[in-house]
Formats: structure tokens, sequence, C-alpha cells
């Protein structure tokens, strides 16, 4: 026989999955962002959901090319000696990061996905 306060109480824990399941789609669809800066300052945060090609230049003429296409970020092309950055693969996860040491030039990836690296060492 099923008492009242059990109907009750699997009403709330219902209530609080589905809360929960809410809560998780909704963060997920806030997505992640790619945060560009140049020589230490925040230069431009774009969102990982949308396609987008970045010219990051100065006056010097130094100049990197980031691409952000199917939630992934990359620099595509630069102009800087060793070419590091362009050989990097893409990046999503949460705190990857493409650095270009000769422009001073840093995409970092903040509120991704969670690598499964991450979670191991954590
Ligand atoms: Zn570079």
């Amino acid at each position: 026989m099923i008492k009242k306060n059990d109907l009750i109480l699997t009403g709330i824990i219902l209530i609080i999955a589905l809360a929960a399941i809410l809560f998780m789609t909704l963060t997920r669809e806030e997505g992640g962002v790619v945060v560009v800066t140049v020589d230490g300052e925040v230069y431009k945060t774009l969102p990982l959901d949308e396609d987008t090609t970045l010219l990051i230049g100065d006056e010097q003429g130094d100049y990197n090319v980031l691409k952000i296409e199917d939630g992934e970020a990359a620099m595509t092309e630069a102009n800087c000696p060793d070419k590091i950055c362009v050989m990097h693969r893409s990046i999503h996860y949460d705190h990857e990061s493409i650095i270009c040491l000769p422009h001073k030039v840093a995409v970092e990836i903040q509120n991704g996905e969670e690598s499964n690296v991450d979670i191991i060492t954590n």
C-alpha cells in the first residue's frame, strides 16, 4: 500500500530531478567562450558556438587569424616566425589554449566542455 507521504516525496524528487536536467540544459546552451588576449589584455571574447573568423593584427603588420568552426577554435594563419600557433590542433575544452609567443597572442577556452584529462587529474 502506497502512503500519501510517499507520493509527495516521489513528486518532490521528480521535480528536483527535472529542475536539475533543466539547469544542465540551460547551462550547456550557454556554451563556452573563446577569450583572445593580446599582450596580456583581453582583445576579444567570442562565443564558441558561432562560426567566425577573427583577424588579430597590430600596427607592425603582425597578424593571426583565429577561426571558430563547429564549436572548435583554431589559429588558421599567422605570420609569426615559429608558426607553433598555426600547427596547434583546434581547441574546444575548458581552459585549453593556443598561444602565439612571438605575437603575444593567447586564445583560451572558458566555460567549455570538461575534458576527460581534467576529470582524472582533479
Ligand atoms: Zn604564432
